[in-house]
């Protein structure tokens, strides 16, 4: 038994190598392939990239899901952002990550310059296709991102920022890189991130603008959810996240491990507690 106070250790071998399936989804005349890593039995964690052209986050998840175990989920995708496909003799083009509502996909479509309304019925459909493949009993839906543009980092989050508001709290640590961010639903997986030091954003699930993508899909249906986020190039950056987030994951399901009455806890502040999910 571990005694309070005592770390768990954690398993540091890669222990897991993965049964891959992969399944096509027909978007009008395209077929993209989706691929379901499975790193030891399902425990909960569900990992999803879907933008093809954002390896760092995978190359830095995939050692730890080798030692933590979890499902990794890949949009394959000719290692491009959007999806591209022709219905009906003309040519459209969608961002991935806002096709959960159809607010966002309106305005991926506007964004790439074609609209229709039965295109957007392919699109809504892909949408669906990857949400089935998160069950219901999914403890932690991860999603893997990486990023280039300086407009988009704490910054933005911060008073002043352009997405001030869609932040309840924000951890801006000036010595983290501002682009190296995680964003969650979740306060509690929030605290764990920001109290390790790591640029970290606790969504408004209720004011975020309403863009179609998941964060915003998970925030509204209470699905704990964390975006984590580095630089392009940056694996090592992103592998110390993840696996920090995983560890805590991994803590958290271990009861057993937990001492049971702690007395400190009276004079200890506690973290605040999840929020409706
Ligand atoms: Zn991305």
């Amino acid at each position: 038994m571990a005694q309070p106070g005592e770390q768990v250790n954690p398993v540091k071998k890669a222990v897991y190598t993965p049964l891959i399936r992969t399944l096509a989804h027909t978007i009008g005349n395209r077929t993209v392939i989706i691929t379901v890593m499975q790193y030891g039995d399902p425990n909960g964690v569900y990992c999803i990239n879907m933008h093809d052209n954002e390896g760092t986050a995978v190359a830095g998840a995939i050692p730890v899901l080798e030692m933590t175990g979890g499902t990794l989920i890949r949009v394959e995708n000719f290692k491009q952002r959007q999806i591209k496909f022709r219905f009906n003799n003309v040519v459209y083009a969608f961002d991935p990550n806002r096709i959960f509502a159809r607010i966002g996909i309106e305005q991926t479509m506007r964004d790439n310059k074609r609209s229709s309304k039965t295109a957007l019925v392919e699109i809504e459909k892909f949408g669906q296709k990857l949400l089935s493949l998160i069950p219901d009993t999914a403890a932690c839906v991860i999603a893997l991102h990486n990023n280039t543009n300086d407009l988009f980092s704490i910054k933005s989050y911060i008073p002043g920022g352009i997405r001030q508001k869609d932040a309840k709290a924000v951890n801006y640590n000036e010595t983290q890189d501002v682009d190296d961010i995680c964003l969650t639903t979740d306060s509690l997986i929030y605290q764990t991130m920001a109290d390790a030091g790591y640029n970290s954003i606790w969504q408004d699930n209720v004011k975020a603008k309403k863009d179609g993508s998941l964060s915003i899909y998970c925030g509204e249906k209470g699905i704990r959810y964390i975006n984590i986020e580095t630089e392009h190039g940056k694996v090592d950056q992103y592998r110390e996240m993840f696996e920090h987030l995983l560890l805590f994951l991994q803590k958290e399901k271990e009861p057993l491990l937990q001492p049971i009455e702690n007395p400190e806890e009276k004079n200890n502040p506690q973290p605040p507690k999840s929020v409706d999910n």
